[in-house]
């Protein structure tokens, strides 16, 4: 069982890098990087730790990207094995990490290794691995882009080890994601007696004509990439916890999941416009986690279409769905991002795992999709 892919995984498991801890991962894979010839930069900003290695100095720049972070193991007492303790039961190996995605971590290393070992493929080679995705991600991708675009690097194609499978390994990749946008909403009226509404201002009654109002709003069609744009009110809250009060406040938080049919500014000042017709006393904020993004096609898409058929005999689906990731971060670069990784099915569950068979054939796809999309 194992295997180079399979030991780099349980060494990355082994160690607890919940969010925006790192423990060393990045360490780790960097000494074996610099032993592969690539240039290392960490680029550590606030308590958050970044990798950016190089192998190559001519265009055009394939980048794999991924995090070492992992999101918390929950009730402990759940698992059937110790989350940080990477444990093999029947041909899967489990713990936190295992999917999302320190086994793909692992399998971009060592394609790495192998590609850069023997004559080392046209173009440059690049690694992008943070210790904040699944945080708010704003000291990770983020800032390594900041810089990478001040800089001017250019940065053709990334590809995300993120756990993208459905059933079988590549049978679906991620060519964008949608946007999400979030808001919060507080309503003010007037705190009075139940009994004499006409001295109080009940925001309550102010409020729900509006939401029920955003509520129906057909935002966009989505469009050949993208579902519709949605709009889901996450939170409501209001009262004073008596019978006989008008409270003084009402506050709802609602959010966004939007397409490339739809701009944040746009649905912001749509909100804006109801609730301004509604003649509500209101603040409103804005936090907007994610813009859409979406490669739709080009030469890394083919490059995963092709290794996928000839190394696993799969055709897989293509797909925008999910949450967001850091690609959204990537593809501001002009870059074409396509995310392809491990079946998703465990992820932030208890008793994450991910399959052992899986593991090499994974780094054969990376190391095929980087032969491909740099070969001449
Ligand atoms: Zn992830």
């Amino acid at each position: 069982m194992s295997s180079p892919v399979f030991d780099l995984t349980c060494e990355l498991m082994a160690r607890r890098s919940v969010t925006p801890a790192d423990e060393g991962c990045l360490d780790l894979i960097g000494a074996r990087l610099a032993r592969s010839g690539f240039t290392l930069e960490r680029i550590d900003h606030e308590g958050v730790s970044n990798l950016w290695a190089t192998r190559g100095t001519r265009g055009p720049v394939l980048c794999f990207a991924g995090h070492t972070d992992v999101v918390p193991a929950g009730d402990v007492s759940a698992w059937h094995s110790d989350p940080f303790v990477p444990t093999v039961r029947d041909g899967h190996l489990y713990g936190r990490g295992a999917a999302d995605m320190k086994s793909g971590l692992a399998a971009m290393v060592v394609a790495l290794e192998r590609l850069t070992a023997q004559s080392a493929p046209g173009g440059t080679l690049a690694v992008l691995f943070t210790s904040d995705e699944e945080g708010v991600a704003i000291h990770g991708t983020r800032r390594v882009v900041e810089q990478l675009r001040a800089r001017g690097q250019a940065l053709e194609y990334c590809l995300v080890g993120e756990p993208s499978s459905q059933r079988r390994l590549g049978d679906l990749l991620r060519n964008g994601r949608r946007g999400s946008l979030n808001g919060r909403l507080r309503v003010r009226g007037v705190q009075g007696h139940i009994a004499y509404p006409d001295r109080a201002r009940n925001p309550i009654h102010q409020a729900l004509p509006a939401l029920d109002e955003l509520r129906a709003i057909v935002w966009d069609g989505g469009n050949a990439f993208f579902p519709a744009t949605s709009f889901q009110i996450s939170n409501l809250y209001a009262g004073t916890g008596a019978e006989n009060v008008i409270p003084p406040l009402l506050e709802a938080w609602f959010n966004f999941r939007f397409s490339t049919a739809s701009t944040a500014e746009g649905l912001k000042a749509q909100v804006t416009a109801v609730l301004e017709r509604h003649g509500l006393d209101y603040e409103l904020t804005w936090q907007l986690s994610g813009e859409p993004f979406l490669s739709a096609g080009g030469r890394l898409l083919d490059a995963v279409q092709h290794t996928l058929a000839a190394e696993l005999a799969v055709t897989p689906g293509i797909s925008t769905g999910g949450g967001t990731s850091d690609g959204r971060f990537i593809a501001t670069l002009g870059t074409e991002v396509i995310e392809l990784g491990p079946i998703n099915d465990t992820i932030h569950k208890v008793d994450e795992c991910v399959a052992i068979a899986d593991l090499e054939p994974l780094a054969k796809v990376y190391a095929g999709i980087a032969r491909r999309v740099l070969a001449g």
